[in-house]
């Protein structure tokens, strides 16, 4: 729908474009006619990029603002040209961009625009090279449509089995508009909810779209795979960080044009133009992935409720164990709660049970009662899943005679030791001990730095080096030499380094071709593996330590998803167990752990984080700066907290200032690193504040500031 955006006879046009500009910029139209939505190239300086032009007064965010009201209309530069074959954005989708702007404070352009993909942002796609031929942008889009015409009717899925009441139940509510929280145990057929719910969706109008979501790449192809099944001959547009830039400037048009029907992506699928969406779907809605954590700081699930509400449709927040934020809406009844409490295949949940390791000692990393119970699961062929959350061979390097520590040079950090692994070597058959070979390798996980290993102690000289304390390596050393018969696999962020690889060693799995699997948290999530009859978590401690108020949290759901791969099928049923190596096995997270009583942790969270005003029950953002010199940084911080302060006194907004605090590490790259964290009962009160810190940041560029609305990690 064209708006009239000037009547004036030098008509001017809004033009949004990627670049820190709190506003838009005013140029001539020329004689393009344009309307609110249409992309355009224009001049920037030398450059010419690409602009969105928008009628500010229909966006919040920039109604009252203005770019460059001061220049005279006659010196304004003009429109170079209207990309009459790029789809004109949809007024809903920059109503997102534009609240998207407002929330996590940039500047509308760097978001309308600057999420674009960056082979359309490549005005060299848009324009041909010739006057009368075509441009990379009409090739694509002529590829489109041959792929679409070519896209294949899937096996049908008339033999899957029929839906429980519950599953039912969950798909009649998911019909109506609103957020749903489809809480289910793992296994519970929540996947098989959300593909049913997408197949009544699309089948219920011949428009309607669907997002899909998931934390991570590696789940995204069996998840596509059940989808397409599901959803035969329906164009799917799959979009996460491995997609090649001209294929997601493709994906990105097809959903535009409401031709993909169905987008299934990581956080950053959450921006996808799609004008008919009628459903989403956020799997795994409390994993912190969907939190970018550069640039726009964003939460994709916070981001995919506001778009629902926006369209009036439904969202589906699922999950085994909801976001505290999730469970205080539901307890508002803002959202509503749907559960399914059991395991769709009908097979028991898999017993947990706690090892006190200071009765039974975790010698080499694993105790006498995980020994015998991997050794009876091999016996009878099952399969065994060792968790520890931690890359590397030794968390440390350490001197036996001074006791000095490997750390990293530009970081306050211990680096880790890591055995560089040949791709020939086979896994798993190295030694115990470190060789002083130069397949050994400090690094630091903060900024990646990498080191030789010193021959002596630059200390006191001594050769008596040694690594401490134990990481995924060293705990796959140990299973080799103590189970030489069992095929051991090791998966985590060194072993795997993309989307594709952690799929095929998955299917390794599913096939049998590995007895034991150890790995690191890109193993907890999603992935069903029939024979996998026990799970053993290392090392739950260092987390369970963690100040950080998230941490339970954050682990209680980490140890529920671990668990869940253990007994999902009958080949692993019946005797499926978890075991927990601890040495507080009187914590209250393992209470509720045992039982599985996962509304009643929340409710004993929620409970505490209440009285501590602490989120959901207060708002954050934090302010952070990193800089060479701490004493300036801190004194600057300082500074801007009284200031805060100040102002919120004046005003009488209720928001209080904390910090400066140092961030851990302190030191990263060679930058001290430092925050203030401001917290209110109040959004709209925080959110003015926020405008005060922003003034601040522009008059301390020389810090490397960001500004994080929500964070999750404080
Ligand atoms: P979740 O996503 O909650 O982990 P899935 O949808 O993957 O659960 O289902 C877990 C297992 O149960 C799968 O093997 C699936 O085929 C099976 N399943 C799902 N729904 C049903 C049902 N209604 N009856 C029997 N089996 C089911
Ligand atoms: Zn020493
Ligand atoms: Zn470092």
């Amino acid at each position: 729908m064209p708006t009239e955006l000037s009547t004036s006879p030098a008509r001017i046009v809004s033009v949004a474009v990627d670049a820190p500009l709190p506003g838009v910029l005013d140029y001539r139209d020329g004689e393009f006619s344009l309307s609110h939505g249409d992309w355009v190239e224009v001049p920037l300086g030398r450059r010419r990029v690409l602009g969105l032009v928008v009628d500010p007064r229909r966006l919040d965010d920039l109604a009252g603002r203005k770019g460059s009201q001061e220049i005279p209309s006659d010196r304004l530069k003009s429109v170079a040209l209207h990309f009459r074959n790029l789809v004109p954005a949809d007024p809903k989708w920059l109503e997102l961009a534009s609240f998207a702007a407002r929330y996590y404070r940039k500047p509308f352009g760097q978001i309308a625009v600057g999420l674009v993909p960056k082979w359309l942002r490549d005005l060299k796609n848009l324009t041909p090279k010739k006057e009368s031929g075509p441009s990379h942008l009409d090739r694509l889009l002529s590829k489109s449509v041959d792929q679409l015409a070519q896209a294949a009717p899937h096996n049908n899925t008339a033999n899957d089995p029929q839906l429980n009441a519950e599953q039912l139940l969950a798909l009649g509510a998911i019909d109506r508009p609103g957020v749903h929280v489809l809480h289910g145990v793992t296994g519970s057929g929540k996947t098989r909810v959300y593909t049913e719910a997408a197949h009544r969706c699309i089948t219920a109008d011949p428009q309607h779209q669907v997002l899909v979501m998931v934390p991570e790449i590696g789940l995204t192809p069996q998840l596509v795979a059940r989808f397409a099944a599901a959803l035969p001959g329906i164009e799917i547009a799959v979009l996460h960080s491995e997609v090649s830039e001209r294929e997601r400037a493709r994906l990105w048009l097809l959903a535009a044009s409401g031709q993909a029907r169905l987008v299934i992506g990581t956080r950053l699928s959450i921006m996808t133009p799609m004008p008919y969406l009628a459903l989403l779907i956020v799997d795994e809605e409390h994993d912190h992935s969907y939190k970018q954590q550069e640039g726009m700081r964003y939460s994709a699930r916070d981001l995919a409720v506001w778009r629902a509400q926006q369209l009036a449709a439904a969202v589906v927040l699922g999950s085994a164990t909801p976001a505290m934020e999730t469970w205080a809406q539901l307890d508002k009844r803002k959202y509503q709660l749907l559960s399914l409490p059991h395991r769709a295949t009908g097979e028991p949940p898999a017993a947990i049970e706690l090892i006190d390791t200071l009765k039974d000692p975790a010698r080499e990393g694993l105790s006498h009662q995980s020994r015998q119970a991997i050794a009876q699961v091999l016996a009878q062929s099952g399969q065994i899943l060792v968790f520890l959350n931690r890359r590397g061979y030794a968390p440390v390097l350490s001197c036996s005679s001074c006791g000095w520590a490997s750390q990293c040079a530009a970081c306050s950090i211990a680096t880790v030791l890591h055995r560089i692994d040949k791709k020939s070597e086979s896994s798993g058959a190295g030694s115990t001990e470190p060789s002083r070979a130069s397949k050994w390798r400090l690094q630091c996980h903060h900024c990646g730095a990498e080191s030789a290993v010193p021959k002596f102690c630059p200390d006191c000289g001594d050769t008596d080096l040694a690594p401490v304390g134990r990481g995924v390596q060293r705990l796959e050393d140990t299973l080799a030499a103590e189970f030489p018969g069992a095929r051991i696999l090791r998966i985590d962020r060194d072993t795997v380094r993309q989307g594709k690889a952690l799929a095929a060693e998955i299917e390794k799995i599913q096939r049998h071709e590995v007895d034991i699997v150890v790995g690191t948290q890109m193993l907890a999530k999603g992935h069903d593996f029939a024979r996998m009859r026990l799970v053993i978590v290392a090392d739950a401690d260092t987390q369970l330590v963690n100040p950080d108020f998230r941490a339970p949290e954050r682990l209680f759901s980490t140890l529920i998803q671990v668990a869940g791969r253990a007994g999902r099928h009958e080949q692993s049923g019946a005797a499926a167990r978890v075991l927990i190596q601890t040495r507080y096995p009187q914590h209250r997270l393992y209470r509720f752990l045992l039982q599985q009583d996962v509304a009643g942790f929340a409710k004993a969270e929620l409970a505490d984080r209440e009285a501590a005003s602490l989120p959901p029950f207060s708002y954050m953002a934090a302010v952070r700066a990193a800089y060479r010199d701490e004493t300036k940084t801190r004194k600057l911080l300082q500074g801007l907290r009284d200031e805060l302060q100040q102002f919120a006194a004046q005003y009488s907004w209720p928001v209080t200032a904390y910090g400066p605090v140092a961030r851990y590490p302190e030191m990263q790259a060679g930058k001290w690193r430092g925050q203030i964290i401001l917290e209110s009962g109040s959004r709209p009160a925080l959110h003015q504040l926020l405008a005060v810190v922003e003034q601040w940041m522009a008059q301390h560029r020389e810090l490397d500031c960001h500004l994080d609305v929500d964070p999750v990690e404080v």
